[in-house]
This record gives structure tokens, sequence and C-alpha cells, in this order.
């Protein structure tokens, strides 16, 4: 459940233009984005049946991406579509390193929470939500966390944080709710105030839970009844981080879902979070699972 648009990937240009400035770049790209979008096509890939819930517009952009998702099997009949909104448009300058943005919502900004049709999500097994927004959404989202446990799916929760979202100490009590709560360095810093991740991470073990903190490229760290096990990332060559966490994600949860241990889990996650750095495009890079052993049968021995 969650944000899906177009991103446009500036490839050879690592500034937006000045205004009066023409610019031009050695190629863009066109690719599905959005982080729940890019998370359900690289777990479709990996073979699982997906359903994805968002908003699309009524618009070419909006076709292109429902054709996206039918490729790879996942299922639209969740989708709604805007009459008042055009498909969402992200801008990724400077896609391998310090990428900066040029972001429209869209049609985005219609997926309320109190419209989600909880009947039809929970014939799921499992349910990934994202879109919390700390204090000013918490208690809509905790309600539906609760609502969606009652009818009997797991869910996991990966949370978004930009410099505009308030610090809001309810996290920790959706971190219990949810069966994995996924979140990256930057964001597990923010809401535990913590200077230092070891710091970030010995908070969050006290509340308990199931977390997951994705660290770039040192990897990532899982914490789960009380024990923190850590596995570094794949050596690649970065190209373009945009959807890492949401492949990774992918990757993690596949193996939760597949009842997998979490040193195995974490394996499965680096590995698709490695695979979509080393190409264009937030979720072009990950594969289907022989893709994926084989990927690992390359690539283990050669963590960074
Ligand atoms: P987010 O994209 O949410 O900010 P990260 O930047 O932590 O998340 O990346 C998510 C995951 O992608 C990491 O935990 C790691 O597995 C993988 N990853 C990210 N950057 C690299 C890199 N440079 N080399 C190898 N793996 C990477």
């Amino acid at each position: 459940v969650g944000d899906v648009n177009i991103d446009l990937v500036v490839v050879g240009y690592s500034q937006v233009p000045q205004p009066g400035q023409e610019v031009f770049v050695d190629n863009m790209m066109m690719h599905v984005g959005g982080g729940a979008a890019l998370f359900s096509l690289s777990l479709a890939k990996l073979g699982l049946g997906v359903a994805f819930n968002g908003v699309l517009g009524d618009d070419s952009n909006g076709s292109f991406i429902r054709e996206q998702f039918a490729q790879y099997g996942i299922d639209t009949s969740l989708i709604q579509t805007s009459k008042t909104h055009q498909t969402g448009i992200s801008i990724a300058f400077n896609p391998d390193t310090d990428r900066s943005f040029l972001s429209y919502m869209g049609s985005n900004q219609e997926l309320a929470l109190e419209r989600l049709d909880l009947e039809q999500i929970a014939q799921g097994r499992h349910v990934h939500l994202t879109g919390y927004r700390g204090r000013d959404n918490h208690d809509q989202f905790l309600a539906i966390v609760k609502q969606l446990k009652e009818k009997g799916v797991t869910l996991s929760c990966d949370v978004g944080w930009d410099d505009s979202g308030e610090w809001y100490e309810g996290i920790f009590e959706l971190m219990r709710h949810v069966d994995v709560f996924l979140m990256n360095e930057t964001e597990a810093l923010h809401y535990t105030r913590r200077e230092r991740i070891a710091d970030s991470l010995a908070l969050m073990a006290d509340h308990g839970g199931h977390i997951v903190v994705k660290l770039g490229s040192d990897g990532a760290v899982a914490m789960k009844d009380g024990v923190m096990t850590r596995h570094p990332a794949f050596k690649v060559e970065a190209v373009d981080t945009t959807g890492a966490g949401d492949s990774f994600n992918a990757g993690y949860l596949y193996g939760f879902i597949q009842g997998f241990d979490v040193e195995t889990s974490l394996k499965f996650g680096n590995a698709c979070g490695a695979m979509s750095v080393g190409a264009y495009g937030g979720s072009t890079g990950t594969a289907d699972l022989n893709g994926l052993r084989a990927f690992l049968q390359r690539h283990e021995g050669s963590r960074s």
C-alpha cells in the first residue's frame, strides 16, 4: 500500500538547471517509481503473488505503470484512478551519489488511509504498509494496523521521513504492533533522536519488536527477540541508488514470508538492494529467484 509515480532518471548531469538555462543531457530514462511500487515489482519478480494498492492518474503515465505491473503479474484491481490529479512524476539528478529530486506527488495525494478497503487488502497473507508520517497520521495509521492484524494478516511497515517531518515517540508503539518494522539509517537516527547508529539501535532494542535498519553500503542490521544480527552489503558498483531500500525490503520480507531465519532474510535483502543500485531505475536491477541465487553464488565472499 503506498506511493507510485514515474521516475525520470537524468544521467550525466548533476544539477537542476538554472533559470534561463537549457541543458542537453546524455540520457534520460523513464521508470516506474515510488516506494510501494518498487517494493511490489521486486517482490513480484521473486515469484510471490502481489496486489498493489495506490492511486494513478487517468493518463498515459498511469497506463505505462499499469502495463509494467501487469508484465510482472501484479494484481492492479485495487488501484484507484484519480479524476483530478495526474500520475506523480519525480525527476532524479545524479542518481549514483547525492541525488537531487524534483517531485510532483500527483495522484498519490489522494491515497487516503480512511478509504482503504481493508476487507480486500486482508485477502492477502501479508500487508506491507507505507506512508506513516509521525504525529500527523499516527492514530489513524495505528488503527489500521490493529484492524488488519485482527483480520489475521502479518504486517510490515517502512516509515518515511523528510526534513519537514516531526519527531514522534509514538513510533515505538507502532513498532510493537507490526511484525516487521523497516527503516533506513537516517530515519532510525531521527526517530530515536540519537546521533550514533549504535545508540539508536540500542534504544530500539530496549523497546522490543522485529526491527530492520538499512545501512546503505554497510549492509543492514536486524533486531528480533533481543538478538541483533548484522549482514554486510555486497560489493557492487552503484550507478543509481533509487529504490535500494524498497528492493531490500522485498528481499528481506520474501525471507520473512517464507519463514527464513533473520540471517538469510538479511542476505536476501542485501542482495536485492545491491542488485538495485547496480542498475538505473529503482527495480530494474532486481531479478527473479534464479537470478538472485546466481547473484549470491557470484558474490558470496565478496561482501563490502
Ligand atoms: P534507502 O534506499 O531506504 O535509503 P539504503 O541506502 O540503506 O536505504 O539502502 C538499502 C539497502 O541497499 C542497503 O541496506 C544495502 O543492502 C543496499 N545498498 C545500498 N547502497 C549500496 C551500495 N553502495 N552497495 C551495495 N549495496 C547497497
